[in-house]
């Protein structure tokens, strides 16, 4: 019987967020996954868990992939965890759920603590849509190709930063998006210094520039505006009749559909089909 790979997510900031479900999980796991085993440890640690750790991260990833899969198929149960938060999101985890799906394996994902889910929520920005960008380059070039393929995302975006990437990050978004574009930074969640600043990005690159950005950052930043078509003129609607009646409508059933496609009341559209 092949064991299972279990996403285990893990508090963000509050050590209080671990679910029981989580700890269970944790404690019942023949070895653990871990992005960094120090980290790591120190939450067992405050858990009371002994449990073996192997270390799983972006530069051992390949190599190690292939011996947690062996392991696996052969019936151990791992517990993937990262330095916090949901594993697969913007951490290595992705390629070793790949993996294991490719291999057959079971992969469990475990529901808890999330960077991106919690910013969204207490961003005050719409959460109806909303699109996850992950982190940006740190090359300008590569920044600025991805933002600019967002120019008219009209859905929430939301990013990961960095506090000493934040100002060059703000700055490409406010030239590609306008500095008048509304953001919330949502700093340290459920930390103790935990604050979200809802501003522009205007608003955003003067007050960083005048106080240095310090903890972990989620920006989650207003979509485009919808284009707002011009409105139809009363010649828009005689053109409109006139080629549904050349096409052989009558003229009572043109009108109707003419006013129902440019929004305009019928009169308007009989009486500008009159003047033609
Ligand atoms: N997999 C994790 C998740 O989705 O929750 C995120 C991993 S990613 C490597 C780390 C980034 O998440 C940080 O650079 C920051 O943008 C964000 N983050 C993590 N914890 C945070 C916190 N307490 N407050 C704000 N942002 C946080």
């Amino acid at each position: 019987m092949p064991g299972m790979l279990y996403l285990v997510p893990t508090p963000i900031g509050n050590l209080g967020d671990i679910s029981i479900r989580c700890r269970e999980t944790l404690e019942q796991a023949d070895f653990i996954a871990a992005e960094d085993t120090r980290v790591s440890l120190k939450l067992l640690n405050h858990l009371g868990i002994k449990k073996s750790l192997v270390s799983y991260y972006e530069h051992n990833k390949a190599q190690k992939g292939n011996i947690i899969v062996d392991r696996i198929l052969a019936g151990e149960t791992c517990a993937l965890v990262s330095d916090a938060g949901s594993p697969a999101i913007s951490d290595p985890g992705e390629d070793l759920v790949k993996q294991c799906a490719e291999a057959g394996i079971t992969v469990c994902a475990i529901p808890g603590p999330c960077a991106v889910i919690t910013a969204l929520s207490i961003s005050g920005q719409s959460t109806g849509r909303f699109c996850f960008e992950g982190f940006l380059s740190t090359s300008k070039k590569s920044r600025r190709e991805h933002l600019e393929a967002l120019v008219q995302e009209q859905r929430t975006m939301i990013f990961y930063e960095a506090p000493h990437k934040l100002l060059n990050t703000l700055e490409s978004m406010a030239e590609v998006f306008g500095t008048d574009r509304s953001i919330s930074l949502c700093r340290e969640l459920t930390k103790l210094h935990e604050e979200v600043v809802r501003t522009t990005l205007g608003g955003a690159i003067t007050l960083y520039t005048q106080q240095p950005p310090k903890g972990e950052f989620v920006l989650v930043v207003a979509g485009a505006a919808p284009e707002e078509k011009p409105a139809a003129t009363a010649e828009d609607a005689a053109a409109r009749v006139a080629e549904l009646v050349a096409g052989g409508m009558s003229r009572k059933d043109a009108v109707k559909q003419t006013s129902a496609e440019l929004n305009l009341p019928k009169n308007v559209v009989y009486d500008a089909s009159l003047s033609q």
